[in-house]
């Protein structure tokens, strides 16, 4: 890995807790899956979607590529840390049997820590050492590895779920994926073209044209899909009639709003100021709702997120 991206940039992301598998992926204990196993709290995806918070792994296929420099991603983007290196320039790839193995044995490591932890639940460490769900959205954009489809059949293959977060910006890969992930997310985080290059700052050319190609494919898909917007305060929550056009576009099964958290790299580029409260998720959630006929049907106060939907109840995967 050492050869491929620089090593400071590797001991920056072992510091903030990243687990490196192979030469391009890795496994980062979710805060939840830690409050799950000590507090019996749990993320908002076990409460919409029933998927156990103490059963998830969170990794990334591209941990050091994106075709975007967001704004607001968790992120190490390139020169944040005065370390350069292309995040486009794509490795030689891990075979994807390499990399589940690998995510497996690095969540069991985490777990360990947690075996002589007297807060922990012992049923749930028991269960927590058969993991049952893949959140492949740790960071960098997973279509740009190759073999995705061919992992996502290994996940399922194993007995796992899948949620496969993209910024659908290379439509071509989604599309040919061959399967389809258990649930699938894009990313929207901008109204129009103008406020997308100044929040997801895009690195390829057509990015917003190639975004709006991968909304008019979402409805070819079998499996759940969802509209994600990361709300910055002061970045990108105007403007709701222009996301309502999105939207009528992709015809997502879910819309989730979220609101910027002020962690990880992010720190390096936007203020506390930017993280919207939970009301303002809210009320932009509810004016979206207005404009697009979704419901709002949950929400999270935690997490600042809210649920909307077409359905009167979420599809639920786990079996909590
Ligand atoms: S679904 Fe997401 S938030 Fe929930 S435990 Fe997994 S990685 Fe964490
Ligand atoms: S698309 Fe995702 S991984 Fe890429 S910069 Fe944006 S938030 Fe980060």
């Amino acid at each position: 890995m050492e050869k491929l991206v620089p090593s400071p940039l590797i001991q920056a992301l072992k510091k903030h807790k990243y687990n490196m598998v192979g030469i391009h992926s890795a496994v980062k204990r979710c805060k939840w899956f830690y409050e799950a196993l000590t507090t019996g709290r749990s993320c908002y995806k076990q409460k919409f979607y029933g998927i156990n918070s103490h059963q998830c792994i969170q990794m990334s296929p591209t941990l050091f590529y994106c075709t975007q420099q967001c704004l607001f991603c968790w992120r190490a983007q390139n020169r944040d840390l005065q370390i350069t290196w292309d995040e486009m320039k794509l490795p030689r790839w891990d075979p994807p049997e390499k990399i589940v193995d690998g995510i497996l044995k690095a969540q069991e490591r985490i777990l360990t820590g947690y075996k002589a932890n007297p807060k922990a639940n012992p049923r749930k460490f028991r269960e927590a050492l058969r993991p049952k769900h893949v959140a492949i959205s740790l960071t960098g954009e997973p279509t740009l590895y190759e073999p995705l489809g061919e992992l996502l059949r290994i996940l399922h293959a194993r007995g796992m779920t899948s949620f496969l977060v993209t910024n659908g910006t290379l439509p071509q890969k989604l599309a040919n994926m061959g399967v389809e992930p258990t649930q699938l997310y894009v990313s929207v985080c901008a109204p129009n073209e103008q406020v997308f290059r100044c929040v997801c700052r895009p690195q390829i050319p057509e990015a917003w044209a190639r975004l709006n190609e991968t909304l008019s494919l979402l409805p070819s898909f079998r499996c759940p899909t969802v509209i994600r917007s990361t709300l910055v305060r002061g970045k990108n929550m105007e403007c709701a009639s222009d996301y309502a056009k999105l939207i009528a576009k992709a015809k997502p099964t879910y819309i989730e709003t979220k609101a910027y958290m002020h962690v990880g790299f992010s720190g390096l580029r936007l203020g506390f100021d930017n993280m919207p409260s939970h009301k303002e998720v809210l009320d932009f959630a509810k004016d979206l709702s207005e404009k697009t006929g979704y419901k709002v049907i949950d929400e999270s106060e935690d997490s600042r997120v809210v649920l909307l939907s077409k359905r009167e109840r979420p599809l639920r995967f786990g079996s909590d």
